[in-house]
């Protein structure tokens, strides 16, 4: 097939699917005309850095040659006519980057006198609000709307916010002018009227034989319009286009802009390129089976059979593989991207993970691959920095100095376990004991208040405690720089360069190793704070820190090219699918492809939709904008595009667990028809130096070994223990038994004596019991993640039913209350959020049911709080909480009754041995109760969510300790007055030891420290 691209006599539509060659035909064609010194062609690339790359491929084909191509964006052309042609005093505006002109539209709301309808009030000032106006502002232009057309369009349908978003147009543009600045959209509105001059048109058509326009479908219907302009029928447009990976309609794109090229270019020839050269048919029959789903283009049939019925080429597969959770998931992820590299020889650089929401995926998947010594590279912008762990005591310092330096108790203990801190749990509980031994008023005071008072420096520290005083006085500094109205800036460089974290991490990043990629990444996310603190336009002060910790936290800063073009290749790229456009790995893992992210149908505009915008020949009009359906089809075609860009091997991954609908695979996996495999486990592999040591010592220790074997694992890991770098950094210091766990003596044999009575709750000990490993982690250690939706639901649930129980909310009121809440759960999607409401509803109905049937009972109140003290195996435990619910029966006997949100419900086996239950009886016998009874009646489980068949939640009954003191025949448990104090007397035996072991079991599925865990992963921990 000839080349459609070179000597067109009119206009051409290239119809190609991903791999097709459009590209390569575009550089041949370009660089054949450079050589043979032919009028130039221009080439007009969607983004600045796809310009760029395609000038140098031209270049390259063309070999050395003195001729420039003309490769630049749409608005790199409007800039140059607006430069070139305008009159001298509009020649060179400033142009407003998207965050600048956010940034103005803010300001500019907060005084306008636009008419606003008074229900936006509480909008005006927000930034989402300004986001919605811009992106309204831009959709007026691209359909050459003015002010007064949108005014028209709502005040004709009586929508009078869009009225006054005509307006506002009216007073930005008027600004704007003043100023002497555009923004993109009137860039090219200008352009536009620029070449309906006299003298312009002929000028710049005089210049070029040929338009090539690569990434048609990506244009709006501005920019449609500027190339219809400016070539006419007299240049030769050629149009590249792959309609099934048009991604970017919610930026403006046309949503039918084959048709378009079709109807404004007569007699258009329509070429189909059949064969995707880079790809595998395996990989092409399932984007193929993807997009079939999708709406056809608008061409004829045979050139649309012929675009969908690409054949592939080259060699590679195509795997769908789903996982029980995350830490599954990025574990295998790393192990597979290490074995394509060592064992296919596969560049890093030559590999990329894509996902659908950088914001929430990114993160944790950078983070995981990271700590598995995976070389990763992220755009700077595409992690929020917020979500940094090397920012977030940054921001926590600048926000307490903003507040006067007094930290609360969590922020204390969150800055001190940081880098910035440098302390560990255990080293802060230390710190504790040593301000209560020098304070006897503080006996029996939580560390965390202790360490927060020391931090404000309204508390002595003691002697021993240097680096709190340091950490302290460092706070003081900043809180001092605040009060001197210094900007954000100043007092981050205060916090940062006053600890030795720094030196730490430099010194972690030269030595190399695993401990190096998380130094490197620390570092990067810590310049890129200081850049953006450089940036910022907010003032100094108190305001200042609080306008720079809302923009860190909203990341106000779109794509930026340069920290884009700053990554280098060397590292498997990890970035969101919307950033692939244009570019092919050997290998590419399409991961977490899960249900309520992928696809996201959330409406980006929920005051201004700018896709209601239209205008028909009858003139600007408000439609309905886009359906459910648009976005699935556009969140298909995302797809679509993420899967195209592997040219080898494609992998798509997704977390296949059992609660709630975030943990289910898209529909999408389904729809590539690729049968998915289930893995549980990651494939054995010793790809790592970290592998092969932790192999080499379980062989060493494994009783079940040969003895020869034995020996040989200890003298290989003998010889890794002793060897070092150029500069004497032990390359494997985990070879070393010195650093093994369970080989050395502890430090101390004796756990650290706790004083006074233990202090327990009914879910600390049901914990403790449960597994001490966890219990350690998420409640001393406070290592658990983020609280998940499932947990923030089910305090909500919980809230609402308290409030119904106690008479505070009549049942007609509840669904009103639910969704005073509801708008601030933040939930990834808003059919799960619909979904889930529907869930919270039926969980709350389910209660107003069971209540209703409880009207009888003479409720003594709703989290009711106790404090009871007993005795176990003679020692004093105090038993503290609160009950979800304390009725009173007839005789005088107290029941409990503990709600629960989750979804699946154990047996009445488990319900009567469950104790937590069984320590609110406990605590009833007690006296914990003491105004209300001091005889237990029994306890039950009622599950909201969980339906008996018949309205109500299910419910199990726990007897009463004097129906059943005792469970078992277990002397040990018989040795006590009843199965609770046995209970009881066991929690307390894990804390005077000190051990936390981990104690695997079912609960492990919803566990928050899982990934860490050795009980799950089967790892040697160093
Ligand atoms: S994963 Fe299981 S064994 Fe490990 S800490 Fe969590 S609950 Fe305990």
């Amino acid at each position: 097939m000839s080349n459609p691209m070179v000597q067109p006599t009119g206009p051409v539509l290239v119809l190609g699917a991903a791999g097709t060659g459009k590209t390569t035909l575009l550089v041949e064609a370009v660089a054949g005309r450079i050589r043979a010194a032919e009028r130039p062609a221009l080439v007009l690339a969607l983004t600045r850095q796809a310009a760029s790359e395609l000038r140098d491929r031209i270049v390259r084909a063309a070999g050395r040659t003195t001729l420039a191509p003309q490769v630049m964006t749409v608005h790199a052309l409007c800039l140059t006519l607006v430069a070139r042609f305008a009159a001298p005093d509009d020649a060179g505006p400033g142009l407003l980057t998207a965050p600048e002109q956010e940034f103005r539209i803010r300001e500019l709301l907060r005084s306008s006198p636009a008419p606003w309808p008074a229900e936006l009030d509480a909008a005006l000032g927000t930034r989402a609000f300004a986001q919605q106006v811009r992106a309204v502002l831009a959709r007026a232009r691209q359909l050459g709307l003015d002010p007064e057309d949108l005014s028209g369009a709502g005040a004709a349908s009586g929508e009078f916010g869009w009225a006054a978003v005509g307006a506002f147009m009216g007073e930005y543009l008027d600004v704007l002018d003043a100023e002497g600045v555009i923004d993109y959209a009137e860039l090219v509105h200008r352009a536009r009227l620029l070449l309906e001059q006299e003298g312009v048109l002929e000028a710049v058509r005089a210049e070029y034989a040929v338009v090539l326009v690569d990434d048609w479908c990506e244009l709006d219907a501005a920019q449609i319009g500027l190339v219809r302009a400016l070539a006419g029928d007299a240049v030769p447009v050629v149009a590249l286009a792959d309609p099934d990976t048009a991604i970017y309609r919610f930026r403006g794109a046309h949503p039918r802009a084959t048709a378009e090229f079709v109807r404004l270019f007569p007699g258009a020839r329509v070429v189909t390129l059949p064969h995707a050269h880079r790809q595998p048919p395996a990989q092409v029959a399932a984007c193929t089976a993807v997009a079939r789903r999708l709406g056809a283009p608008a061409v004829e049939r045979e050139a649309l059979a012929a675009y969908r019925g690409v054949t592939g080429g080259g060699a590679g597969r195509v795997e769908v593989r789903t996982f029980p959770d995350e830490a599954t998931h990025a574990r295998h992820l790393a192990a597979e991207l290490r074995a394509a590299h060592l064992d296919d020889q596969v560049p890093w650089g030559d590999m990329a993970v894509l996902v659908r929401a950088g914001r929430t995926q990114l993160p944790p998947l950078a983070r995981a691959l990271i700590d598995a010594g995976i070389p990763v590279e992220v755009a700077g912008d595409e992690i929020g920095l917020a979500s940094e762990l090397a920012v977030r005591p940054l921001l926590l310092g600048l926000e307490v100095a903003g507040a006067g330096g007094q930290p609360d108790g969590d922020q204390a203990t969150r800055l001190l376990l940081s880098g910035w801190g440098g302390y560990d749990a255990v080293g802060l509980r230390a710190v504790g004991r040593r301000l209560r031994a020098a304070d006897p008023a503080a006996a029996g005071a939580p560390t965390e208040t202790l360490v927060a008072e020391a931090l404000a420096g309204v508390r002595a520290v003691p002697e021993a405690d240097e680096e709190l005083a340091a950490r302290r006085d460092l706070l003081a500094r900043a809180t001092a720089l605040v009060a001197r109205e210094q900007r954000p800036e100043a007092v981050l460089w205060e916090l940062w360069s006053g600890t030795g974290w720094p030196e730490r991490l430099r010194a972690d990043a030269v030595r190399g190793g695993d401990a190096s990629a998380r130094a490197h990444h620390d570092l990067d996310a810590v310049c890129a704070l200081f850049d953006l603190a450089r940036t910022s336009q907010g003032p100094g002060g108190q305001p200042g820190v609080s306008w720079f910790a809302a923009e860190v936290a909203q990341q106000q800063i779109p794509a930026d090219s340069q920290r884009e073009s700053a990554v280098g290749g060397r590292g498997v790229r990890l970035l969101t699918a919307h950033r692939a456009k244009g570019r092919h790995w050997s290998l590419v893992v399409v991961a977490g492809v899960q249900e309520g992210i992928w696809p996201d149908v959330r409406r980006r505009g929920s005051v201004f939709d700018p896709q209601r915008l239209g205008a028909s020949e009858a003139g600007p009009e408000l439609a309905l904008g886009l359906t459910t359906r648009d976005l699935v089809a556009t969140e298909r075609r995302l797809f679509l595009l993420a899967c195209s860009r592997a040219e080898g091997r494609l992998i798509v991954t997704a977390v296949e667990g059992t609660e709630g609908e975030e943990d289910r695979p898209s529909r999408f996996l389904a729809e590539l028809g690729v049968p998915p495999r289930h893995l549980v486990s990651t494939p054995p592999a010793l790809h790592t130096l970290r592998q092969l040591v932790a192999e080499l010592r379980r062989t060493a220790q494994d009783d079940a070994a040969s003895p020869a074997l034995r020996e040989a694992a200890a003298a290989r890991l003998a010889v890794l223990a002793d060897a070092t770098d150029d500069e004497g950094f032990a390359l494997a210091p985990d070879a070393d038994p010195a650093r093994w766990w369970g080989v050395h003596e502890p430090t101390s044999t004796v756990a650290p004596a706790r004083e006074g009575p233990i202090r327990l709750s009914p879910s600390q000990v049901e914990s403790l019991l449960t597994c001490p490993r966890k219990y350690f982690l998420s409640r001393e250690a406070r290592a658990e993640p983020p609280r998940e939706i499932r947990t923030i639901l089910g305090s909500v649930i919980h809230a609402v039913a308290e409030r119904a129980a106690s008479g505070e909310l009549a049942p007609d009121d509840v669904a009103a209350a639910l969704d005073a809440v509801w708008a601030s759960i933040p939930f990834p999607a808003a059919w799960l959020s619909a979904s889930e409401r529907a869930e919270a509803d039926a969980a709350v109905r389910r209660f107003l049911n069971w209540q209703a049937g409880h009207d009888h009972a003479d409720l003594v109140g709703v989290e009711v709080p106790f404090s009871a003290d007993v005795t176990v195996n003679g020692r004093p435990v105090q038993l503290v909480g609160a009950v979800d619910r304390l009725e009173r029966r007839s005789d005088g006997a107290l029941k409990v009754v503990d709600f629960k949100t989750g979804r699946s419900a154990p047996t009445q086996k488990a319900a009567e041995v469950t104790p937590q239950i069984g320590v609110y009886q406990l605590a009833i016998e007690a006296g914990g109760f003491r105004d209300a009874g001091t005889t237990s009646a029994g306890a039950s489980l009622v599950y909201l969510r969980v339906e008996d068949g018949e309205g109500w939640p299910k419910e199990f009954r726990q007897p009463s300790l004097t129906e059943k003191p005792h469970l078992t025949d277990d002397p040990e448990e018989l040795a006590h007055p009843t199965w609770v104090h046995h209970q009881v007397a066991r929690a307390c035996a894990v804390l005077e030891a000190g051990r936390f072991d981990a104690q695997a079991g079912e609960h492990c599925t919803y566990c928050p420290v899982r990934s860490s865990c050795p009980a799950r992963s089967g790892q040697v921990i160093a």
